[in-house]
């Protein structure tokens, strides 16, 4: 890294004494989001997921291990009205010429899939002032990337001056978006900060239009243009003809800003230049055109004030006469010396000479400039220095090379023998488990069919490597023995199946959060869930809580109970609120727009502490911006008071798992009273399932706790998945973090969940395979029954070693045996990429129905 840092300066250093202008075609070295150069405190963002995904971790192929890989805002970016609000912020300390720029998406190992299908960007030299950066067509909207690998370059035509750019990333469809960025340039030696001169103005040769305006000049554009950068600045001179540009396409003139004498009847146009410090000045190069057969030729005189301060301009003034040239028409550099004049602002008086006076570039040279610290009578020692350092930096780029050769070797072989040691612990703690389970009772075992084992260790951390997992999993395999022994004395769930079996840990999670709060109940005020709900969120409209009249109690879940209740006056809100997605599932006795609705509303508990209530908060966020017939609706919310509430459409039937225990296959032999189901009937359930999955990963969005029991069973077999209290952005580290610990569904959990917390797409495929065999079996029992919570874990290990020990669930009896092959297995394939995604899970059930 150093080695580049010292090429980098030498090639600038050689640069600068070449010539004193940027030439955007070299000046495109990496700014040092990869490289480090750019320090972790001047990455900022306007939001974050979580600390994981912080603005640090948006450097372009970077991945240090500790965070997801990319930086993501919190909120969603829209292409809403107004432009994107979320942004990854750099500050380069100081100004620099940006003329490229990369971005990457997150893609983790395979585990994610977020990127910025388009982003803007604004820049600001002085922290105050932000410009969205447009191209030369007037295009503010920059194509990003297509997949979450690939690096996307993209050249800034034109380029940027800036100390602070911003990354906006754009999403449709509040798709979660990362973003890993790098920026291209070098420093911007000359220090100007902006340049104030009279709008260029259009000429009429031989009947052709020659637009001699500064096209992408940043400031405002009057009759005067003040306070910005633009043609005059950007690196690229106009050709010996003005009507030619070297922009492809452009209007004639295009590289010039001109201007008529008649316009001016003092004879000249004046020029402001301001700095970004007092500086020591020596020349000025004009880059201008000497057309003179077209009425065009270079200024007659430059006479220059300087100013140090705000105040007054210095009476005395330098001035210079350029030689006159009548032979060539070529376009050149003049260079007007400047005296060593010292100024943090520079007035030059152009007087024409002609008609006409065109320039396309300007530059300064001052003391700062590594150019003039050379002495000239030194440049022989100077050459040999140089030569001397580069030989040293070939000689030093081979020992590099020739180590970075050996450490890849070396890591391939560790990493063999890591994963050798991982296998030997999994090993160790398979028979740790063995122990365990020996010494158990089965009276023990017994108790161990809750839905959520318990307690599991997981936190944001966690998100890692398999050999950073070998450092951890003495600890690992201590929680699980404390785990084992604490089963025996932990507190029966509370909330129940139909069957009886405890489904939540639910005491656990209360248990822990008042371990972890006391008892202390939040008084919120609204300003602050409103602050958790932004920008679309706050559509959500709020509901008046007394035009509400509680019915029945439904059920009880992680936040609260959910209660049965008739709403007055929803139909006319939700018209207004949700039009057409919700209007067929109102369940109204006449469905006049008067009468009561029913609805479901979800109440976070009085005593929820913190995590509880953002967590309530960002499951509102999420459901509010679901659209699908399979997804349940969130129809209002009630937020303005202490008590929070989401008000969700009604599902008559309840849970998925509560309504297939109570029912039989239609085909089974022996009678019961119980209610009937058909096999069509399952598979039309699991298609819908799969349905309403498809649109979650078609934006990104992880559920984490796929099971029967989250899914909602309407009229007509209707399902629609619900629960989004669990699901997280990929990158959320934690997934209910009380004191680094969590309540996990291990049984509907890939191995790569449970042993890496790892939760993408493929691992809501592994617990839509285990949702599957579920419905097969009308969830008569819960998967890996005759298993105990470590033997579940024990088996997971299995899968991560897979050595032909891992147990599948068995195919249930109504299920066929190709859907069970093909598709069950199919998704507890132990490679995740190799699992089916939604997309093709839904496209092979429509086709066993059909
Ligand atoms: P939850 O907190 O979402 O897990 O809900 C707990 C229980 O309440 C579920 O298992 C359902 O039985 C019931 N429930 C939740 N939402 C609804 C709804 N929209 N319609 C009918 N029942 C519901």
């Amino acid at each position: 890294m150093e080695v580049l840092q010292i090429r980098h300066g030498l090639l600038l250093f050689l640069l600068a004494a070449v010539r004193a202008q940027v030439n955007p075609g070299v000046c495109r070295y990496p700014l040092g989001m990869t490289g480090g150069q750019i320090l972790d405190e001047d990455i900022t963002a306007s939001s974050q997921w979580s600390e994981s995904t912080a603005a640090r971790y948006g450097r372009l192929d970077f991945d240090d291990g500790d965070g997801d890989g990319a930086w993501c805002p919190d909120i969603v970016a829209d292409a809403d009205i107004g432009g994107p609000r979320e942004f990854l912020q750099v500050d380069l300390r100081s100004l620099h010429f940006v003329t490229l720029v990369g971005t990457q998406g997150r893609h983790a190992d395979g585990m994610g899939n977020e990127f910025a299908q388009r982003y803007r960007i604004k820049y600001s030299r002085d922290g105050s002032r932000w410009v969205a950066w447009q191209d030369r067509s007037g295009r503010k909207v920059i194509e990003g990337n297509r997949n979450a690998y690939d690096v996307v370059l993209k050249d800034l035509e034109p380029p940027i001056i800036a100390r602070y750019i911003r990354f906006m990333p754009i999403a449709d469809n509040s798709m979660i978006v990362c973003m890993r960025v790098e920026l291209y340039g070098c420093e911007w030696l000359d220090g100007l900060v902006s340049y104030s001169a009279p709008a260029g103005q259009d000429m009429i040769y031989r009947g052709l239009d020659v637009h001699l305006n500064d096209s992408v000049y940043d400031g405002t554009v009057g009759l005067l243009m003040e306070q910005g950068l633009g043609q005059l600045t950007d690196g690229a001179w106009g050709r010996d003809d003005f009507l030619h540009s070297h922009v492809y396409g452009a209007w004639p003139g295009y590289d010039y800003v001109g201007w008529t004498n008649e316009s001016f009847p003092r004879g000249h146009v004046e020029m402001t230049f301001e700095f970004d410090r007092v500086r020591n000045f020596t020349s000025m190069k004009v880059h201008c055109s000497n057309m003179f057969s077209r009425g065009v030729r270079m200024f007659r005189q430059a006479t220059c004030h300087f100013r140090t301060s705000e105040s007054d301009w210095e009476s005395q003034a330098v001035s210079f006469h350029p030689p006159v040239d009548r032979v060539s028409q070529g376009a050149r550099f003049v260079t007007v010396p400047l005296g060593d004049r010292m100024a943090s602002a520079i007035r030059c008086r152009l007087a024409f000479n002609e008609a006409w006076m065109m320039i396309s570039e300007v530059a300064f040279q001052s003391g700062e400039d590594p150019v003039h610290k050379v002495d000239e009578s030194n440049t022989r020692i100077l050459i040999g220095c140089l030569v001397a350092v580069i030989v040293i930096l070939l000689a030093v780029i081979v020992i590099i090379l020739w180590r970075q050769v050996w450490q890849k070797m070396l890591e391939k072989a560790s990493r063999r023998i890591l994963d050798d040691e991982l296998s030997a612990r999994l090993a160790i703690q398979t028979q740790a488990f063995s122990f365990h389970h020996s010494s158990q009772s089965s009276g023990d075992m017994s108790n161990s069919n809750s839905t959520y084992e318990r307690i599991f260790p997981l936190c944001s951390s966690d998100y890692q490597e398999p050999s950073r997992l070998i450092r951890k999993l003495p600890e690992f395999a201590q929680s699980l023995e404390d785990l084992a022994g604490s089963s025996k004395s932990s507190t029966p769930p509370q909330a129940c199946g139909s069957d009886g079996a405890p489904h939540y840990a639910e005491a656990d999670i209360v248990s822990l959060q008042e371990g972890a709060t006391g008892s202390k109940s939040y008084s919120s005020v609204t300003a602050v869930n409103m602050s958790l709900l932004s920008g679309k969120d706050r559509d959500m409209r709020e509901f008046p809580r007394d035009k509400l009249t509680f019915k029945e109690k439904l059920g009880e879940g992680q936040f609260g109970e959910v209660h049965l209740c008739e709403a007055e006056g929803m139909q006319e809100f939700i018209k207004r609120n949700l039009p057409e997605a919700v209007n067929d599932c109102l369940n109204t006795a006449e469905g006049g727009s008067d009468t009561p609705v029913l609805v479901a509303v979800k109440t976070l508990r009085e005593d929820a502490n913190k995590d509880a209530r953002n967590d309530f908060l960002k499951e509102i966020r999420i459901m509010s911006r679901l659209r699908d017939p399979n997804i349940v609706s969130l129809l209002a919310v009630c937020v303005e008071c202490d008590l929070l509430c989401m008000i969700t459409e009604y599902m008559e039937n309840g849970d998925l798992n509560q309504f297939l225990s109570s029912h039989q296959l239609n085909d089974e032999t022996q009678s019961s009273d119980k209610a009937t189901v058909s096999y069509s009937n399952l598979i039309s359930m699991c298609t819908q399932i799969a349905s309403g999955m498809k649109y979650l990963s078609s934006l990104n969005l992880v559920h984490r706790d796929l099971a029967t029991r989250n899914c909602l069973v309407g009229k007509n077999y209707t399902i629609k998945i619900a629960d989004f209290g669990m699901s997280r952005n990929l990158y959320r580290g934690d997934y209910y973090r009380i004191q680094g610990r969590a309540v996990l569904p291990i049984r509907w959990m890939s191995w790569e969940s449970i042993l890496l917390g790892k939760f993408t797409m493929a691992s809501d495929v592994w617990a839509f395979g285990v949702t599957l065999w579920e419905i097969m079996t009308l969830c008569k029992e819960q998967p890996y029954s005759q298993f105990s919570d470590e033997q579940v874990i024990e088996n997971t290990g299995e899968f991560f070693r897979d050595q032909g020990k891992q147990v599948y669930l068995p195919r249930p009896a109504c299920c066929p045996a190709v859907l069970y092959s093909s598709l069950m297995l199919g998704c507890w394939r132990r490679n995740a990429k190799q699992r089916p995604t939604f997309q093709e899970i839904f496209s092979q059930l429509g086709e066993s129905q059909a």
